[in-house]
């Protein structure tokens, strides 16, 4: 029987973004309970090698304090392991033109962690070893990083979320930091389930433990509402289980992650609650329902006027991306009025385009600006990609209309 085990956590004051070694104590006290019967219990961590791997994908802490790893948990959990005599490696690789360096710096643990003596890998500057799931549903290699594969132990420390693409981030979504760029960029369309089940069938993290200190709804994994009310941390050591409690008490049920139905399908953990022992409260008591990313952008956005034509979650969740964040960098307020066309057209019915600010976003829109009736020039400005990168579009916006 696969087990999960969780705190929900009192009385933890100051903040990520603001904070002293008095809620990393008492984060440790709370790590120490939770994995005092189970983890600390089965493992001699003595001399043994750990790869903590938190998600440090855009570490804004003053400005959106739950889109990371909060800095206290991980700095918490890796003293708590020295303790034990292990020595500590951090890595992860946040993707997306954010180095390593510069996310470790942001993420405010650097100052405590080099004290401890804890070990920064730098995983987009490695090495990267090829591996071959045994049932590959997308990828028949995959890279993982060196330093991943060369330590006793990995504990996934994801963050609670919500996610526009895979519905919720957690621990196997997490797992996208272990592979480079050339990898991570492909298949990020409704596929990235594929994708990141194949990673788990290469890389099984001994443990995961979920940050859900400050948790994030809506628009996430970037722009979401940060869920102060129901401070949680779980761990287990099966991922899938761990996802699939977390998920539940998000407000999903495990069987809408296709991420999760494709692991449990190919027996890397357990999906079913029912199926999964749970050591703490009562779920249900504890259950909360998390508003959940929305993926249109038709209709959203006054001064942008979007055209799905048949677009895939790809070409949808990049440009809403990409709006979200200049909407929330008041970026959108003083611009003239754009229509960006995504997806294919149904075939037969082109629709004219024409105007000055016209954009077609994503490879499937590329047919519009070849195919159309009107005999005047195309002034359509392309986006390309399949799917387009979230910054190509919000970069673009931003070099058209620079603020004054
Ligand atoms: S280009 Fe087409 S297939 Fe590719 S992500 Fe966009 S809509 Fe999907």
């Amino acid at each position: 029987m696969n087990k999960v085990f969780y705190r929900t956590l009192e009385g933890i004051e100051e903040s990520p973004q603001n904070f002293t070694v008095k809620s990393i104590k008492k984060i440790k006290e709370e790590l120490y309970m939770l994995l005092e019967g189970s983890f600390f219990k089965k493992n001699n961590l003595n001399s043994k090698k750990i790869l903590l791997k938190p998600n440090l994908v855009r570490p804004f802490i003053d400005k959106l304090p739950a889109v990371c790893t909060d800095p206290r948990l991980i700095i918490a959990l890796s003293e708590l392991l020295i303790d034990c005599g292990a020595r500590i490696k951090l890595g992860d690789n946040p993707g997306f033109g954010l180095s390593c360096r510069q996310a470790y710096s942001d993420s405010r643990t650097e100052p405590y962690l080099k004290k401890t003596g804890v070990e920064f890998c730098f995983f987009d500057e490695e090495e990267f070893i090829q591996k071959k799931p045994d049932n590959p549903l997308i990828f028949k290699e995959i890279y993982i990083a060196k330093e991943a594969l060369e330590n006793d132990i990995i504990i996934n420390i994801p963050k609670m979320k919500t996610h526009i693409l895979t519905m919720v981030s957690l621990g196997i979504k997490n797992l996208l930091g272990l592979i480079p760029d050339r990898q991570r960029l492909l298949f990020h369309r409704t596929d990235i389930n594929a994708k990141i089940t194949d990673i788990l069938q290469v890389v099984k993290p001994s443990l995961t433990i979920v940050d859900g200190i400050l948790a994030m709804e809506g628009q996430s994994p970037l722009h979401g509402i940060i869920r102060d009310d129901l401070p949680m941390i779980l761990s287990g050591e099966d991922v899938v289980a761990v996802d699939a409690i977390t998920s539940y008490l998000m407000g999903f049920e495990p069987y809408e992650l296709t991420f999760l139905c494709l692991a449990s399908r190919l027996g890397l953990g357990e999906n079913d609650i029912s199926r999964i022992t749970i050591i703490g409260e009562s779920i249900e008591e504890r259950r909360r329902f998390f508003k959940r990313a929305v993926l249109s952008s038709s209709g959203r956005f006054q001064k942008i006027n979007v055209v799905e034509m048949g677009a895939c979650q790809g070409c949808l969740s990049a440009l809403r991306h990409a709006l979200d964040r200049l909407e929330f960098e008041n970026h959108l307020q003083n611009i003239p009025m754009q229509t960006v066309y995504t997806g294919i057209p149904m075939p037969g019915h082109y629709p004219g385009i024409s105007g000055d600010n016209v954009w077609c976003f994503g490879n499937c829109s590329h047919s519009l600006v070849f195919n159309h009736d009107s005999t005047e020039p195309i002034k359509a400005k392309f986006i390309p990609g399949c799917a387009p990168h979230i910054f190509d579009f919000y970069r673009a916006i931003k070099e058209s209309f620079p603020v004054s």
